[in-house]
């Protein structure tokens, strides 16, 4: 599966932001953690660093975490109003080491905002190459983190962000040695 360059980034940054939320521990609580999300996933452009700002990319991160509940269709429709809501118009940019692509909002504009119409220009690519369905929620019992599976024979089912397919073949390990020593 072959993205446009900002895709696959912008992917993973989501999949983080709604994380963030999941398995009942909220790790963005406070704007320092949110300044830690930024920096990780390289966000660059506007930062408040108030709570107003956290409250609004809360706000994004409930809104977009509903893009795991939903079909193709409806999620077609979710992008569109995004856009819409965030102001968003495509320009060509070039900026540090990265050459000509697409951005749709500026640098200056609220920040979740941003994070909101980038998340969306990426489940465009998603949504259009009818690849939706790698939207998936984490199959260990104990997890609810969600994953975009982008490998090429879709295999993934567990979430990097827990470990939890280590934890899998761990369990798969205790279970098939105590079941030898039965
Ligand atoms: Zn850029
Ligand atoms: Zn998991």
């Amino acid at each position: 599966m072959r993205f446009t360059h900002d895709t696959e980034p912008a992917l993973v940054a989501v999949v983080a932001l709604v994380n963030s939320g999941r398995n009942a521990q909220d790790t963005l609580t406070d704007p320092a953690a949110l300044a830690d999300f930024l920096d990780e996933h390289g966000y660059t452009g506007r930062r408040d660093g108030t709570d107003a700002e956290l409250r609004s990319v809360r706000a994004l991160r409930d809104r977009v975490t509903h893009f795991w509940q939903i079909g193709r269709d409806d999620a077609a429709s979710e992008v569109n109003a995004i856009l819409r809501e965030c102001g968003a118009v495509p320009f060509l940019t070039r900026h540090d080491s990265s050459d000509w692509h697409i951005h749709v909002t500026d640098s200056a504009d609220p920040l979740a905002d941003r994070i909101g119409a980038e998340t969306a220009m990426a489940l465009i690519d998603l949504i259009r190459a009818d690849e939706f369905d790698r939207l998936t929620v984490c199959a260990a019992p104990d997890c609810d983190s969600v994953l975009i599976d982008m490998s090429r024979n879709r295999s993934r089912r567990f979430c990097a962000h827990r470990n939890c397919g280590n934890r899998a073949n761990v369990a798969a390990y205790r279970r098939r040695r105590s079941q030898a020593a039965d």
